[in-house]
């Protein structure tokens, strides 16, 4: 595996390996891997030719007041797991080499920044939107891979790569979960275990509105109730319970087609999201 840190050398190598016809597969990440990460890392090996991984804790998606000096960080384990992968390249760059001094140019994803996560973390998808613009003009993947769980940052990404005509395809794939149902996410690290126990409210509200719903529940308000009722017995700090349109993540209004919930809130100081797609 090689490792990368200045921008431009990567570009250069990479626009070496696509003049030579190789398929480029790419998978963004902040690192403290896991198995959701590597997920998209094996989908990303099978499918291309050359698979790159950027490792890069991108400081303008996160706000004043949230974790980004604590965020987790484990460039050792992380470097281990990705050659035991067969990773062909690791670009993990510093801070001020990405973002020059004097930077001003952002992207912003309009009404899918709004809602959920959106309205709690200000600036937060701006910051997604324009690091992983940077990073497709530097990487210019023929495939990237982005995973289920930041459902609402996979579907924002979709959208840049329509609206600014990027040439790639973006897969998204499903959420990985633990044994007992809790999705994977790098935070999961801060969790103490009594809080992880609560955490798994989230998973087991999400699954009782499942098997609500495929019982023929098709009251809104019951649903949410329902879950809310079963966050607050864990003492979840809930930011949101939404029920959204999958496509424009717009709120819906019955439950006839396909809708996603998804759920943001806090144990103890670790904030975690988690969605499921709803098929009535
Ligand atoms: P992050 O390092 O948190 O920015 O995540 C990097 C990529 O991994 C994003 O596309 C995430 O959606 C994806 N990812 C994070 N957790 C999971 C998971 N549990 N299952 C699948 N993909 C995930």
């Amino acid at each position: 595996m090689k490792e990368i840190k200045n921008p431009k050398t990567l570009q250069r190598e990479m626009e070496r390996l696509r003049r030579s016809g190789r398929t480029l597969g790419f998978v963004p990440t902040m690192g403290a891997l896991h198995e959701g990460h590597l997920s998209l890392v094996r989908r990303a090996r099978r499918e291309n030719d050359v698979v790159v991984v950027s490792l890069f804790v991108n400081p303008l998606q996160f706000g004043p007041k949230e974790d980004f000096s604590r965020y987790p960080r484990s460039l050792g384990e992380d470097r281990r797991a990705l050659r035991q992968e067969k990773v062909d390249y690791l670009f993990r760059p510093l801070a001020p080499s990405f973002y020059l001094s004097g930077h001003q140019t952002f992207v912003e994803a309009r009404e899918l920044s709004r809602g959920l996560c959106g309205r709690f973390r200000p600036g937060h998808f701006r910051g997604v939107a324009t690091v992983v613009t940077k990073l497709f003009n530097l990487v210019m993947p023929h495939r990237a891979y982005f995973g289920a769980k930041d459902y609402q940052q996979a579907r924002i990404v979709q959208a840049l790569v329509r609206d600014l005509n990027f040439n790639l395809e973006i897969k998204v794939l499903p959420t990985l979960r633990d044994r007992d149902g809790l999705a994977l996410s790098s935070r999961n690290r801060y969790l103490s275990s009594r809080e992880r126990k609560r955490a798994l409210a989230i998973p087991r509200a999400l699954a009782w509105a499942r098997d609500e719903v495929r019982k023929g529940q098709r009251s809104l308000p019951s649903l949410k109730q329902g879950i809310l009722r079963r966050l607050r017995a864990s003492k979840v700090r809930i930011d949101y319970v939404e029920f959204v349109e999958p496509d424009d993540l717009t709120p819906v209004r019955g439950l006839k087609a396909p809708f996603l919930i998804a759920v943001a809130g806090w144990v103890g100081k670790t904030r975690l999201i988690d969605n499921a797609i709803m098929w009535p």
